[in-house]
């Protein structure tokens, strides 16, 4: 037999791709209905992105009163998230998820889950940026790890299958129908098949294609790129996020919790530079804008040298630092050297989500039939242009629950597939990871990922221009011929995490080129894609969704309508 080749083909009612929050809020759904569905994770599910998911989780539970004691709706969340978006994101879809939002906080208490507590003993909500009413339901700053560790509990609970540390190659079609998918098992080096009746994809991110990042290592985009390989599209994925407040230096996230909670901005004269920007949210206007200012502030000198500006948490005083931010803290401890209880935290903006990801309708499902998508991963589209803080973490419960429900009323009625695809599939994927594995000389990796990852950074980061983007995508162009050649020392099948780390790259080297085109083609500035050389919004034009996907080989680029609704598109002024 040939090395690395594993007879085994798993089949499942579900195949779900993910062990993230959406991936197991989905799993949970799809057991309660009786059917059969793994998870395939390339890290163990509690290593998940998800887990380091700091400030909180939005929904409308209306626990605090906003001002002049006015009281929160799911429409005043659909508002808030429609303007946060710049007016692009689909309002049938946003109007879905608020709606939903107050049930999945629930559901989630009601599993277990531990959140933090306002006197009465209410679920404690915090104000975000970009939102009209303290909204934000937190577990101190680790709501993501409690909630995960919920989810995964019930999991467990249940004996629902997890293929844990298997990294997904590829998608297997047949007829036009995605089936399966190919898995190297990172322990043996096998490559397994799977087939299900339908396979949701719950990857996360791909926020590691740039150089200064808030992401986990593994955010890689493998979802987005096996689905664009596979015949899919990409919607939105010029519309990258950049957190306002990252630790200088090393990037670590310092959640927008932190100015929930009453922290402000600072320039290096001391000054409340976002009063001057955006005189009635100041701190917590959206992500797009504050991140702007502080560059702003950078460039033009006001910030500290080596580019960051000063987040002040002292005047929130001891207790409401050790009680509501104690990851922070250690955090900027631990990696700063600074206590915010005694110093300001330097910080800068750095890359922290994906609002693009695989088109998929209200449902989920995606253009190619069998394969459906949720989470980060995904574009439904929920955050359009820009995300605002708290909707990630309730995107990832509401949909993944309620894709997992259109999934079970299709795969009633869908075909069963058989192993002839599969076999073939995993040949063809153990011929290339031989392939690749055997290869001498050539460019280092480590070279070709950096030169990746600053030209995204240098060339695609908050202010963008067209010739320095035309620069950019004529680098990453040739950076993806270079990784033909890129070999590495180790040979063995058996927990090569080179491959996996060279497997990762090709698909971040896809989703580069595609951010690249669609923000060359995007001659306007909307939500997290400013152009200085075209400044305005230009609703006549580009008020419209991005696609990107492969014809001939070739990347293509073309457009397709949002969907409006209640919220007329308007100037944003916060
Ligand atoms: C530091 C940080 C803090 C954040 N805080 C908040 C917050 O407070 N509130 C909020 O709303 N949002 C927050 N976000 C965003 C939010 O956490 C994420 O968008 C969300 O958790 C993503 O969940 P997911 O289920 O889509 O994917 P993830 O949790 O990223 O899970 C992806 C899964 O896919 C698997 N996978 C990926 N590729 C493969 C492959 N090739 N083969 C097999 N498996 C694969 C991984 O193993 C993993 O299990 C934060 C983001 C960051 C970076």
């Amino acid at each position: 037999m040939k090395r690395g080749i594993c007879t085994v083909i798993h089949h499942h009612d579900v195949l779900i791709i993910g062990g993230g929050l959406t991936g197991l809020r989905a799993a949970l759904r799809i057991s309660d209905a009786g059917l059969d569905g793994a998870v395939v994770s390339k890290v163990h599910p509690l290593r998940s992105h998800s887990v380091a998911a700091q400030g909180g989780m939005n929904a409308s539970l209306g626990n605090l009163e906003g001002e002049g004691g006015t009281k929160d709706s799911w429409k005043s969340h659909a508002f808030d998230t429609v303007k946060g978006s710049d007016y692009l994101a689909d309002q049938d879809v946003v109007e879905r998820m608020c709606r939903e939002a107050p049930t999945a906080v629930i559901e989630l208490e009601h599993m277990g889950m531990v959140w933090s507590r306002l006197e009465d003993g209410k679920i404690a909500q915090r104000p975000f940026g970009g939102a009209g009413f303290p909204r934000t339901c937190y577990a101190a700053d680790r709501t993501g790890h409690n909630a995960l560790h919920t989810l995964y509990e019930h999991v467990v609970g249940r004996k629902i299958s997890v293929y844990e540390e298997f990294f997904v190659t590829s998608l297997i079609t047949e007829g036009g129908r995605c089936i399966g998918c190919t898995a190297l098992e990172i322990m043996t080096g096998g490559v397994h098949g799977f087939l299900g009746k339908a396979i949701l994809m719950a990857t996360g991110g791909f926020g590691r294609i740039f150089n200064k990042s808030t992401n986990a290592l593994i955010n890689t985009g493998d979802g987005q790129a096996l689905a664009l390989r596979a015949g899919g599209l990409l919607k939105d994925m010029e519309f990258v996020q950049f957190h306002p407040t990252t630790l200088y230096g090393t990037n670590i996230l310092i959640s927008e919790g932190a100015r929930g909670e009453g922290g402000t901005l600072l320039n290096k004269d001391g000054e409340r530079f976002m009063e001057r920007y955006a005189p009635h949210s100041v701190d917590l206007a959206p992500r797009d804008v504050v991140a702007r200012c502080i560059e702003q502030e950078i460039a033009e000198g006001r910030g500290y040298d080596g580019g960051y500006v000063h987040l002040d948490l002292r005047h929130l005083g001891v207790e409401r630092i050790v009680e509501r931010l104690p990851g922070i803290r250690q955090i900027a401890m631990d990696f700063a050297g600074v206590d915010p209880i005694q110093d300001p935290l330097p910080v800068q903006p750095g890359q922290h989500y994906s609002m693009g990801g695989i088109d998929a309708d209200i449902n989920g499902e995606t253009k190619l039939p069998g394969l459906y998508a949720a989470g980060e991963c995904s574009c439904l589209s929920v955050h359009g242009a820009n995300r605002l803080g708290g909707n990630s973490l309730v995107e990832t419960v509401v949909f993944g629950r309620l894709v997992a429900e259109k999934i079970i009323e299709d795969v009633a009625n869908a075909p069963t597939p058989n192993d002839t695809q599969a076999k073939a599939a995993i040949r063809g994927i153990n011929d290339r990871i031989e392939g690749i594995i055997r290869r001498e000389g050539g460019d280092r990796f480590v070279n070709v990922k950096d030169a990746m990852t600053t030209t995204m950074s240098n060339k695609f980061g908050i202010f963008r221009e067209k010739r320095t983007m035309q620069d950019g995508l004529n680098e990453i162009k040739k950076i993806q011929e270079k990784i033909s050649y890129v070999s590495f020392q180790n040979k063995e099948r058996k927990v090569n995490q080179a491959l996996v780390r060279f497997l990762e790259l090709e698909n971040m080297l896809l989703l580069a080129e595609s951010v690249a085109r669609g923000a060359l083609a995007r001659e306007e500035s909307r939500g997290s894609h400013t152009r200085t050389d075209f400044p305005e919004r230009d609703d006549r034009n580009f008020l419209k969704h991005t696609l990107v996907g492969f014809r001939d080989e070739k990347m293509f680029v073309s457009y397709q309508p949002v969907t409006l609704g209640t919220f007329e598109p308007k100037e944003r002024v916060y």
